[in-house]
Parts: C-alpha cells; structure tokens; sequence
C-alpha cells in the first residue's frame, strides 16, 4: 500500500532538493502535484486540499523560499503534515486493570473476525487475560470461526446461542466471568454485507446490555473512501471509540487510512497487515508518514527483530561461522516476516529497489531444506562433507548435488567475506556489520 503514492510524493520532494533556492513558482507548482497525487490515490478530496493549504501556509510563514536549504524544508514539511493527518501521536485503546469490554464492529468481509482473533493474541501476550465472544446470533459459521481462532490462540471463546436476546447474552457473560476470571473480553458481533437498520438496531441493544469500553470498528483498506461512509454510519448509531484498518498489506491506494482521521475524527489504533494472527501492528503514524516518504522505518524493523527473539549473533567470529549457524539465522530472519516487506523498512531502500522487487522465499526454503538434510556434524564441520555424503544430502532435499555444492562454496564465500568485514572493523564479531 502506499506505493504508488510515496513513489510520486518522493518524485516531487527530490525535483525540490536539487534546486538550490526555491521561488514561489515552484513551491506552488509541487503543491499543486501532491495535490493532485494525493487524489489519484484516492484521498478524500477536503483532506488533500487542507493537506496542501497547511503545507503551503507554513513555507510562506517559516520563510521557506530563498533559504539554503529550501527543498529540505519543505520535505520536512510534508512529513509533519502526513503525521498530522494520519492522527499525529499514536493511539491505543484505553484499558483499565479489569472489566474491559472491546466490541468489535463492522461490515461482513472487512476482517472483524480476523482482527479479534488478532487482538485476542496481541493482548494475551500483553498479559492480558481474554475472553473471546462470538455474538453473531445468525450465522454458526461465523461462531465457529471464532471457535478456531480461539483454540489457536490458546484463549477461551463464549458462544451465543442461536436467536439469544441481548439481555441472555450479558447474563451467560457475567456467569462465564464468575467462574474464570478474564480483564478483557472482546465481543466479535454480527456482521452484514451492507450497513442495514436491522443490524445498526441489534448492535445497538448489544452495547447497551454489555457497555463496552471500547467500540472498535473494523474497516477493510480495499474499499477506499466507502469504508469511511461506513465508519460515518456506525458511528451515528454505536458510537465509535477508534478504528482497525486491515488489509494494508494489499494494493490499496492508501486514500482510506490517509483519510479516516480527518472524516470520520477517529484515531486508527491498529492496522491488518496480513491474513496470520500476528498481521496485527499498533498504527503509529509518524513510522507510517516516513514509509510513506522513503525515510524508512527502523523502529520498526527493530521491534520486529525483538519479536522474533532473534539471538546475539555478535560473538561469532567468521572462522566459526558454519553451517548450522547460518540455518538459525535464516530461519530469524524468516520469522521477522516476508523478507521483500522487511527490507522496505530499510531508510532509502523502497526507492532504490526496482518496481515489483521480490525476494525469492523459495530459495531461502530450499537452502533450509538443504542443511536440514545434514547432520549436526556436517553442519558444524562442511569440510568432511564428501561426495557421497552431498549425494545422501541432495536426495534428502529433494535437489541436485550441484545445489548443495553451491551452497557449500556460498557459505565459504559469506565466510570470506565476513573476515575481510571483521579485519576491517576491528574483528569486533558480527554485531559490527550490523547484524
Ligand atoms: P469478517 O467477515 O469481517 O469477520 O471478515 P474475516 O475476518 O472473515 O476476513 C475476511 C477475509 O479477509 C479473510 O479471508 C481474512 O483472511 C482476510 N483478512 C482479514 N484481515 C486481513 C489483513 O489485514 N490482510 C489480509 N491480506 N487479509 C486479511
């Protein structure tokens, strides 16, 4: 997401930079492009003429034009007006020590079942204990659903019966509650294809029985501005407290979420970033202002690192570096996430890959499935690894010898490589390059 946009917004702010001084001409010139930009990414038409008045205004009053490093201003600009519109400061739900109700609302489709599934894993490892409740009194399917994303993130779901009244709802909740205590249940309700009174009404006689503390509504990143009417009609009938945008990792646009706080005046707290339950991030828009602009995100990769536990690799010399080790750290660098997603966190890196680079995960698999073929001795030691024993290897794999002597001669080169990089930082171990 996001893509076309940052790629147009970064053509104009360089075209900026290069200039030495900036005139009035040319300011209001790129301000009429991100103008235009900003609409063919489908932003709301009230959000991209304030986005540019703002900027505007401000270079005008900071005396912008005929400083040194005019561009540079005005890049700066652009940013701290892309944070303001995406909410400023980040915002989560508010939960108190217990008794915290989340109703999770939205239309059929946009990913509520999904994301409760999601919520319930982020905050269970926030040592929070859930409750999930599957309150969709029509459909089984979607209860079962919940069933199985409960059983997955290892927390108990209470089920409404078929046709169960509000009221018989509350009393099955404060039982359950009794017996097993839970500080946060989150309640997946009804969903429709399209927004209808009799739903608006059943919601509505849900909340009032369960008094949410948090109404969260789940919109799809897919539908564009639709998604805001919807989040506008919710909000008339079951008052919103924030938003879930799921499917950024789509080819949205991006006009939604750059919208939604401007029209419908509430704060995303999370976004969906993929189908898995851990497609789940807190939204914070100053890391999204700067993917956006190409500036990277390496909070970002930093947290995701941290989540993925990835282990000290900063003692390692290079002579000791074997095979076994480079599995372990493939397998952590996989766990971060798609390895073509994770790069793009990288400061510059989005502009300098080429359009619709990949990385190929299926050849990392194949270099997994190649050591996991090799005994530990093997692995520790390639020097004994001999033809037969490649043989036995490339069979095991599934591949050719001549696979496995690439591999072999591959890491002998990482080797080579990672020596020359330790002589010249000092033979300080791995963590010197970064690693
Ligand atoms: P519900 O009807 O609103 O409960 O929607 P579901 O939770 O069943 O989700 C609908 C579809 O969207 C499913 O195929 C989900 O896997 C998918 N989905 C949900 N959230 C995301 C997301 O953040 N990214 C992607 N790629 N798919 C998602």
């Amino acid at each position: 997401m996001f893509e076309s946009l940052g790629n147009k917004l970064q053509d104009i702010l360089e075209r900026l930079q290069r200039e030495k001084t900036l005139t009035d001409a040319q300011v209001k010139a790129a301000m009429r492009e991100i103008r235009m930009a900003l609409l063919e990414a489908d932003v709301n038409f009230g959000v991209a003429k304030e986005f540019v008045a703002r900027v505007s205004e401000k270079a005008v009053g900071q005396e912008v034009l005929g400083s040194l490093d005019a561009g540079q201003m005005v890049v700066k600009l652009v940013h701290d007006e892309l944070i303001q519109t995406l909410g400023g400061e980040s915002k989560q739900p508010t939960l108190k020590h217990e008794g915290n109700v989340v109703f999770m609302v939205g239309l059929q489709g946009a990913g509520k079942t999904t994301s409760t599934g999601k919520l319930a894993k982020f905050y269970k490892e926030k040592g929070r204990r859930v409750l999930l409740v599957a309150a969709d009194t029509q459909r089984p399917a979607a209860r079962e659903q919940l069933r199985t994303l409960g059983q997955q993130v290892g927390v108990p779901v209470l089920e409404v019966a078929n046709g169960e009244t509000p009221q018989q709802t509350k009393q099955r909740l404060q039982e359950a509650l009794q017996k097993d205590f839970r500080d946060l249940v989150i309640v997946d309700t009804a969903g429709r294809l399209q927004i209808d009174e009799a739903l608006m009404d059943q919601l509505a006689d849900l909340q009032r029985e369960l008094q949410p503390t948090e109404t969260l509504l789940v919109v799809d990143a897919m539908t564009g501005q639709e998604a805001l009417s919807v989040a506008k009609t919710f909000d008339e009938r079951v008052h919103l407290s924030g938003l879930i945008i799921t499917k950024m990792d789509g080819d949205a646009r991006g006009g939604a979420a750059l919208s939604a706080r401007f029209v419908t005046g509430k704060p995303i707290y999370f976004a969906g970033t993929s189908e898995k339950l851990t497609g789940l991030e807190p939204f914070y828009p100053d890391r999204v202002a700067g993917r956006i602009l190409g500036m990277g995100d390496v909070l970002g990769l930093i947290e995701r690192a941290q989540q993925a536990d990835l282990q000290n690799m900063e003692t390692k010399k290079a002579e000791d570096f074997d095979l076994e080790d480079l599995l372990t750290q493939l397998r952590q660098i996989r766990k971060m996430g798609p390895l073509g997603d994770l790069i793009k966190l990288i400061p510059g890196m989005s502009r300098a890959l080429p359009e619709g680079f990949s990385i190929d995960e299926k050849q990392i698999q194949k270099i997994d499935s190649m050591i996991s073929s090799m005994t530990l001795k093997e692995r520790r030691n390639p020097k004994i690894l001999n033809a037969s024993r490649r043989k036995r290897i490339a069979a095991g794999a599934g591949t050719q010898v001549s696979e496995i002597n690439k591999l072999v001669k591959m890491h002998e080169q990482m080797k080579d490589m990672m020596k020359m990089l330790q002589r010249m930082s000092g033979g300080k171990g791995m963590g010197a390059l970064g690693a």
